[in-house]
């Protein structure tokens, strides 16, 4: 399976680039969304957090998010421990998506692509890339969050150069959604004939 790893800051345009993907008909592969599958109520990663966490749960049995993460973002030894328990089966889970799917390729798209092991699930990264001006103005329209907020999101981010620098393919989406879709066609015959010859 050919699989084009998808990837940019906060607010840069990963989720307006795989909605267009998605209805070309290529299936998309969310880290984001996998991340919450795992941690599902009942299943062994939740019980491993609650084993090392106490108490971070909802009263419908789902993970209280917000508790765990004031607890990680304090504690650097805590963060490791989450993620030890997280990563594997957040790592099963993609690659258990990705062999399912039955399009010509397909898209990973994830905001710690490039951080981690995930990048060894790809054979190509694509990045988003907006000026910072613009990621701040938009991010901060979508989630209504003060602007403070997404500056602390963004330093903790991988910095813009080191992430253009590993990208095989960069989309600028600094113009209407028309120029992404775009750009986004072209790569997307591209990536169709990288599959043939992959296959
Ligand atoms: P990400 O998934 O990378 O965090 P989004 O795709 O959610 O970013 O984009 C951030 C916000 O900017 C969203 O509200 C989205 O609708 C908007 N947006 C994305 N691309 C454009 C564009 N080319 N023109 C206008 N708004 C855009």
């Amino acid at each position: 399976m050919f699989v084009v790893g998808l990837t940019g800051g906060i607010g840069s345009g990963k989720s307006a680039a795989t909605d267009y993907l998605g209805r070309l008909g290529i299936t998309i592969v969310d880290a984001d969304l996998a991340s919450r599958v795992v941690v599902a109520p009942g299943s062994p990663a939740l019980a491993a957090i609650a084993d090392r966490f106490g108490d971070v749960l909802q009263s419908d049995g789902s993970l209280n998010r917000r508790a765990l993460r004031d607890i990680v973002f304090a504690d650097e030894q805590a963060r490791r421990d989450l993620e030890a328990i997280t990563h594997p089966a957040i790592g099963l889970e993609l690659r258990r998506q990705i062999k399912a799917s039955a399009s010509p390729y397909t898209i990973l798209v994830s905001p710690l692509l490039l951080e981690g092991s995930q990048k060894e699930m790809v054979q190509r990264v694509m990045v988003v890339d907006v000026a910072p001006e613009l990621q701040m103005a938009r991010t901060v329209v979508r989630d209504e969050v003060p602007e403070s907020q997404v500056e602390a999101i963004m330093r903790a981010q991988m910095d813009r150069e080191t992430r253009l620098r590993l990208a095989d393919d960069v989309v600028e989406n600094h113009g209407p959604l028309e120029d992404l879709h775009q750009r986004l066609n072209a790569l997307h015959q591209h990536y169709l004939q990288l599959a043939d010859r992959y296959a």
